[in-house]
């Protein structure tokens, strides 16, 4: 038996990326994962066929997050689909992973409200109406775990709205955690420093030497890195931590 044989997750963002990695996990554990995505049905559909390669179940399901109904079309989509392959709708584990990102930032000047609600909508607005939705479907011994960022921690100006909507999560986190501990459901944040998703920057070697000297272990992360400690979270070893706040930086954070 794997740690997550009969469970099931709901990775949003996870066509790529973090999000993959950590729906690969998921599966290899035991778990029937929904792996969400915006608009890359192929990507979305690799992750899928990644998943049962190893032996595990999977499907996608796509809903852009940040636009009206989005969270709406997410659950209908979830809802269904697992109903049609477990005969019911329980979902033991939500990782909200789905963001919003700007590689490169931009000048607090330049900031414009567009570009200010957009990060809210995807990376605050859509996972606190998520997990609402979520709830009532969220059995005792659930989980959820929501994706911060070490820019929580550490000055970047160009960030700003990003990082605010990062902090935003992470309250999520801190008073969800009470609200559900007496349904024995833990919320926690984990927080991934520069991490190769992939990105057309982590090609750049000059950029990467730069980005991995930020770490303590002098290399950039790869997103198994994180994914393995979400997954950790999700299992039931896990059990005894709920609004916490995990360093998945590589040391980034200590300076
Ligand atoms: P990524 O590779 O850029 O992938 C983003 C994923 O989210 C894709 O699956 C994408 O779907 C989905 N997505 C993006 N915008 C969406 C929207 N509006 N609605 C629905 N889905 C959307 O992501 P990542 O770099 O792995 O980051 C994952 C999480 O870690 C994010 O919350 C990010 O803020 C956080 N993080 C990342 C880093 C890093 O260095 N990578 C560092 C700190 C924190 P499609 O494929 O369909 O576009």
């Amino acid at each position: 038996m794997s740690r997550l044989t009969g469970k099931t997750a709901l990775v949003t963002g996870s066509s790529r990326g973090i999000g993959r990695a950590t729906a690969i996990r998921l599966g290899r554990e035991g778990a029937l994962v929904a792996v969400h995505y915006a608009a890359n049905t192929a990507a979305a559909e690799e992750t899928v066929a990644l998943i049962e390669k190893d032996g595990g179940q999977a499907f996608a399901v796509q809903a852009e997050l940040g636009v009206p109904g989005d969270v709406h079309t997410l659950s209908l989509g979830l809802e269904q689909q697992l109903k049609d392959r477990t005969g019911e709708t329980t979902l033991d584990i939500l990782v909200n992973n789905a963001g919003e990102t700007t590689a490169t930032g931009i000048p607090f000047e330049e900031v414009t409200g567009a570009v200010f609600d957009r990060f809210f909508a995807v990376n605050a607005r859509a996972p606190f109406f998520l997990v609402q939705r979520a709830l009532a479907h969220l059995p005792a011994g659930g989980r959820i775990i929501n994706i911060s960022s070490g820019l929580t921690r550490v000055a970047n100006p160009d960030q700003i709205p990003y990082a605010m909507t990062k902090g935003a999560i992470e309250q999520l986190t801190l008073h969800l955690a009470r609200l559900l501990a007496p349904r024995g459901i833990t919320v926690n944040t984990v927080a991934p420093g520069i991490t190769d998703n992939g990105g057309p920057v982590f090609d750049i070697p000059e950029v990467v030497k730069h980005m991995a000297s930020l770490s303590a272990f002098d290399r950039v992360g790869q997103t198994g890195d994180v994914a393995d400690v979400i997954t950790f979270l999700a299992t039931d070893e896990a059990r005894w931590i709920t609004g916490a706040f995990l360093d998945a930086t590589g040391g980034t954070l200590l300076g």
